[in-house]
């Protein structure tokens, strides 16, 4: 374990090397120690998985960044931080209150609110009031844009670095076109290179815009699972009906499986479902026959063994055909979102089997036909868990500011 896998930007820098020369590995393993065993950002990264509800992933972090405090000298400072990281809202409260002078000033770096505030300042000729909250406004919503960007290129990590970055990059433009009046996060450092302040002010902004990332990359994933996400609070509402347990899946039989699809005609607006052979007699949704989708594609061969109208696609592409009329019957504007429910009740996506594949050319597309991934729950998202983590990204950030600014 080196020590240089502690440092922000350093331990980056080693994971682009590690990918470079290929090793994959090694450079998730460099990411994993950063976000799990650095001080400050472990225990944020602990706060913000607890907030998600991802409890393992809290503790590993928690623990991880404890034992690694020991080595950090500015420990008192970060006591506002880590009150939030355990639930302790109130507590962090004061901590960040008395750390930070103003509540006002906190609006500054709130978007839209601060633009807001900002024309406000201007129309009362507080063109320095009103400058410092538009720059503070846009430069969150920069962080969080770049966040959700980082989270599509490469996952949670990737949104906490591109906020990272965004925000290095922003304050070193603010501090060049504000002709060095307003120097902020890692600029303290240029600006200062002998005060330790300048280092803990810049690492509280780093840890800011990484939670701010974050925050954004939460965004982009809730916007990019939508499908299966909707899909999945769909299956939940029919096996609520049904009275299927929650913690367990209905599939019966040798190799059986749960599986679920919705198939969405882009033109109509409507969606369809189908079930797996397997489990359509306890879903009470029997099998079509013959199945008019395969009808319209006799030529098109199936590689597996068992029939292509044993999968729960076909079924529910069955019902869009069986939908349509008149002389244009096509499912090439057909959108497939497929889950499985394992037996312990978890909704996965699912990529479409090699019999479905074959289909695929006639298929508009399948959001599923990717690595499956655990489908979150619509209420994992909650605001709760993201204002928590929001409004210590913001205080920690403000509180890094805070100096050059009042
Ligand atoms: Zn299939």
């Amino acid at each position: 374990m080196s020590l240089l896998d502690f440092i922000p930007g350093v331990s980056q820098v080693k994971s682009l090397v590690h990918l470079a020369a290929g090793d994959e590995e090694g450079a998730k393993r460099t990411q994993d120690r950063f976000f799990t065993k650095t001080p400050i950002v472990a225990h944020c990264t602990a706060g913000v998985a607890k907030v998600c509800g991802d409890h393992a992933t809290a503790k590993q972090c928690w623990e991880g960044g404890n034992s690694s405090l020991n080595s950090l000298p500015v420990v008192g400072h970060t006591k506002g931080l880590l009150h939030y990281a355990v639930g302790d809202v109130k507590n962090g409260n004061k901590a960040m209150e008395m750390a930070t002078s103003t509540s006002l000033n906190m609006m500054d770096s709130v978007p839209v609110v601060g633009h807001a505030k900002a024309v406000v300042h201007y129309a009362l000729d507080d063109k320095e009031g009103g400058d410092r909250a538009m720059v503070s406004a846009t430069r969150t919503t920069a962080v969080t844009a770049a966040g959700a960007l980082g989270f599509v290129i490469a996952g949670p990590p990737g949104a906490a670095l591109l906020g990272i970055d965004a925000g290095v990059g922003y304050d070193c433009a603010t501090m060049a076109v504000t002709d060095g009046k307003q120097v902020n996060g890692i600029c303290q450092i240029i600006e200062k290179p002998t005060d330790v302040d300048s280092y803990f002010n810049a690492g509280m902004s780093v840890v800011g815009d990484g939670l701010t990332g974050y925050a954004g990359g939460k965004v982009a994933e809730r916007y990019m699972k939508a499908p299966e996400i909707s899909t999945a609070e769909n299956l939940r509402a029919i096996r609520q009906k049904k009275g299927f347990a929650e913690n367990s899946n209905v599939a019966t039989g040798k190799n059986g499986k749960e599986i679920f699809c919705e198939a969405k005609d882009m033109q109509t607006g409507k969606t369809y479902s189908g079930v797996n052979e397997s489990v359509r007699e306890i879903y009470g949704d029997p099998a079509p026959r013959p199945n008019e989708f395969l009808r319209q594609h006799p030529n098109i061969e199936t590689p597996l063994k068992r029939h292509p109208a044993s999968c729960a696609e076909a079924q529910a592409l069955h019902k869009v055909v069986e939908s349509q009329s008149g002389p244009n019957l096509s499912t090439a504007q057909v959108r497939l979102t497929t889950v499985e429910v394992r037996p312990n009740g978890d909704i996965y996506s699912l990529p479409r089997c090699e019999n479905c594949t074959a289909y695929k050319d006639v298929v508009g597309s399948c959001t599923t036909d990717v690595k499956p991934f655990r489908v979150p729950r619509s209420n994992e998202y909650l605001t709760k868990g993201g204002a928590a983590y929001g409004t210590a990204a913001t205080m920690a950030a403000k509180h890094a500011r805070r100096r050059h600014i009042d």
